[in-house]
């Protein structure tokens, strides 16, 4: 991966160009479903209008259109009922045209997010989340890994992170993106700790780091003097900040560390890549191309 620098004298990092990774992916993916020779399709459905949630599920139809995956999209409104919503993932488990299925999160106060993900087939569980996925991810037998965390191992393999025996900080331990970072990483050999809400002296744990994955939603609360010099900096966040996008990490932490992924461009596209990827290898399970460990 070629390393692009930052211009002003005073920002040492290397920014990770999840961009252009994700091209390189996107076109990888776009063979594989050629050379299946039979047709994917991603189902993603969406409740209620929740504009963030609207604007991620449109990127992912657009980028699966462009790989030669079909994007079957549903919309709901907010006050459908949970047994609605059953019905018609029980509905996309059973059509053969639908390869995956993306219930886009959150969903609506009213609705048990758990019971919705566990109802839909493990097969076609590309988001990831299922409890089946989860539990062949921690038994290292992975099929379908979350796509954000799958993503950030794609981008730290692309840019040579050593991760074996890397003393390696997430924070933030959530189902989608902190748990399976932290077990990927642990995976490649890494001595990994997780930060939460509760963890005391937060500053000094991350301090210690080498690799740093910074997965909360708060715009900035990884700062300067937390980033040992030379750390590599994996920012998930994704807030709105006066009209901007911005990350969980301080603008200045690129004087010090030594990789680092920009928001927008670094995480966030190839969360989008590894949704393709995770879609495409649902269809080589279902095409009976791979064998898939759920039976
Ligand atoms: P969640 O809200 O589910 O989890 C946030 C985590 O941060 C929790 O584990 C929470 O701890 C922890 N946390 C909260 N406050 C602190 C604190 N002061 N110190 C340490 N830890 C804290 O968020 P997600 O994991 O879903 O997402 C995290 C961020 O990543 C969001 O900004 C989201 O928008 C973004 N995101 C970006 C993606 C992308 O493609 N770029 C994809 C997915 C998410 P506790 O468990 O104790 O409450």
């Amino acid at each position: 991966m070629p390393a692009s620098r930052l211009r002003s004298p005073a920002v040492a990092a290397t920014l990770m160009d999840g961009k252009a990774l994700a091209g390189k992916v996107r076109a990888d993916v776009a063979r594989e479903v050629e050379a299946l020779g039979r047709p994917v399709g991603l189902a993603t459905v969406l409740v209620g209008e929740d504009e963030a949630s609207a604007l991620y599920v449109r990127r992912k139809q657009e980028a699966c259109a462009e790989v030669g995956i079909e994007p079957i999209h549903y919309e709901l409104p907010a006050e459908t009922s949970e047994a609605d919503l059953l019905g018609l993932v029980a509905d996309l488990n059973a059509d053969v045209r639908v390869t995956g299925i993306l219930v886009q999160l959150p969903l609506p106060g009213h609705m048990d997010e758990g019971r919705v993900i566990r109802a839909i087939a493990p097969i076609k569980d590309v988001d990831g989340f299922h409890p089946m996925s989860a539990g062949h991810l921690l038994q290292g037998e992975p099929t379908f890994v979350a796509a954000t965390p799958a993503g950030i191992m794609e981008i730290l393999r692309a840019y040579e992170i050593a991760l074996e025996g890397a003393r390696a900080v997430v924070v933030g331990r959530s189902n989608i993106v902190g748990k399976p970072m932290a077990l990927l990483l642990l995976a490649e050999n890494a001595t990994v700790t997780v930060c939460h809400s509760r963890t005391r002296d937060l500053g000094d744990v991350v301090r210690a780091a080498d690799v740093i994955v910074a997965a909360v939603g708060r715009a900035g609360m990884v700062t300067r003097d937390m980033v040992q010099e030379g750390a590599t900096v994996i920012d998930v966040g994704i807030n709105r900040v006066d009209g901007k996008v911005v990350g969980d990490v301080a603008e200045d932490v690129a004087e010090v560390a030594g990789h680092l992924t920009p928001v927008p461009g670094g995480v966030g596209p190839m969360t989008i890549a590894s949704l393709l990827r995770n879609t495409v290898r649902a269809a080589q399970y279902q095409a009976g191309r791979l064998a898939f460990p759920g039976g």
